[in-house]
């Protein structure tokens, strides 16, 4: 038979394609809230403008070079990144026991975690992780089996088994948080499960716990010796504070619940396509974590060698100088306010302009969402979201969630009134 006659054709992937029909589609009013990156008010891509300025200082630098970065990465960007999100004064920082590894952007630091936990954490029988349903679509790849070479001999397949089981997110009908039911879980799940938590900004529901709830998570998963599998993609992005989108994780550490955080650059600095990304491990002591270090390169040195340095280096030039660091800042704020802006605006106009039935303060009711979130879930049928794409030329995802960045000052009316019309 032909070598690959076993390959079946996948599917394609969701989103990509709602971004390849929303280009083949000639209606001058299109709309595209489907893409989860950031776009400014006339809808094109936004270089930050303190990444020009650093990428501009990188470009007249004539000691820098293109060889290899050390195996863990550009030592100033990941320390710097670690100080982001564990904050300044962080003890585990300053005690030395959090090993930081750069990683290709967020989805590299998950699946490098992911690789970690299935060789080395010691499961309670399944090696089992719980995600939240419904959960950011592609977290369920990293914990698909797949079998990849032993690092130390080519010969022998192992095999990373973890299955992904659902942790309830959502109550449907506030489209709030169902805490009753993500506690009961915490507490019904085998001692030693993992439990892969967003730090701020939940992917795709928008719904964050509240500082209490919080707190009962953290003391629910010391009691049973859960493992917090952190994924953070919006940290400034979401309430346009960096440190306020960090509060989850900061608190958790400081609880010593054990943790790693999965980091992302792609948001919060625009530089999705250069991969900039980190995994943080916080262990419970500098000897651990050195342990812990050395067999995290050992994988990494089978998955990319090495990682990349441009981002890397742009990411550390702006972390590390105040001034730029003031400037990134603010470029955070503008991104994030003109978003809640939108929120703002869109709600206005479906509760006092247009009357829209139904009851559309999850848009803005709760702070956290208001002030934290991206995009949130309308609670729509699959058929409105169809109806929406088929008819008025707005493209969604089927489970009704709207990247609020892909609304602008130019398109929110156009959509207001379609959205008004589909679900009358
Ligand atoms: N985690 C979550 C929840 C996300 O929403 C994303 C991106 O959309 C990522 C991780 C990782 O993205 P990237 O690999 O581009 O950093």
């Amino acid at each position: 038979a032909e070598t690959w006659h076993n390959v079946p054709l996948a599917p394609p992937d969701s989103i990509f394609k709602l971004t390849a029909a929303f280009k083949a589609d000639t209606y001058p009013q299109k709309v595209n809230l489907g893409v989860g990156a950031y776009r400014d008010d006339d809808n094109k891509p936004w270089v930050l403008p303190v990444v020009k300025k650093a990428s501009q200082i990188l470009l007249n630098d004539r000691s820098l070079d293109h060889e290899y970065l050390p195996i863990t990465g550009l030592p100033e960007f990941v320390s710097s990144a670690a100080r982001l999100i564990l904050g300044e004064n962080s003890p585990a920082i300053a005690e030395n026991r959090v090993v930081s590894v750069q990683t290709i952007s967020g989805t590299g630091a998950n699946h490098l975690a992911a690789l970690f936990l299935s060789r080395y954490y010691q499961f309670n029988g399944d090696k089992v992780v719980y995600l939240s349903d419904p959960t950011w679509e592609f977290s369920q790849g990293y914990w698909i089996p797949t079998l990849r070479p032993c690092s130390e001999s080519l010969c022998h397949l192992q095999q990373c088994w973890h299955q992904p089981a659902f942790v309830p997110l959502l109550r449907p009908k506030t489209i709030g948080l169902d805490f009753a039911g993500f506690v009961a879980k915490l507490e019904s799940a085998p001692e030693r499960s993992v439990f892969l938590l967003h730090a701020c900004a939940h992917n795709p529901t928008g719904v964050d716990p509240t500082k209490e709830q919080w707190e009962t998570i953290a003391d629910v998963i010391l009691a049973r010796k859960h493992y917090a599998f952190f994924d953070t993609a919006y940290q400034g992005f979401a309430s346009g504070d960096l440190d306020r989108d960090a509060a989850a994780v900061r608190y958790f550490v400081s609880r010593g619940v054990p943790l790693l955080v999965c980091q992302s650059f792609a948001k919060n600095a625009g530089l999705y396509g250069e991969r900039v990304g980190a995994l943080h491990l916080v262990s419970p002591n500098k000897e651990t974590a050195d342990r812990v270090r050395s067999q995290l390169s050992v994988l990494q040195r089978s998955e990319i060698s090495n990682p990349p340095s441009y981002g890397a280096r742009v990411v550390a030039l702006i972390l590390n100088n105040p001034e730029l660091f003031e400037e990134w800042k603010a470029d955070i704020r503008t991104m994030a306010g003109r978003i809640i802006k939108m929120r703002e605006e869109l709600y206005r106009l479906l509760t006092e302009k247009l009357k829209t039935p139904g009851n559309w303060d999850h848009i803005i009711n709760q702070i956290g969402m208001f002030r934290r979130v991206d995009r949130f879930d309308f609670g729509f049928k699959k058929t409105q979201s169809k109806v929406l794409t088929d008819d008025a030329h707005v493209y969604l995802t089927v489970n009704g969630r709207i990247s609020m960045a892909g609304l602008n000052s130019k398109n929110i009316r156009y959509f207001a009134e379609a959205l008004d019309r589909v679900v009358r």
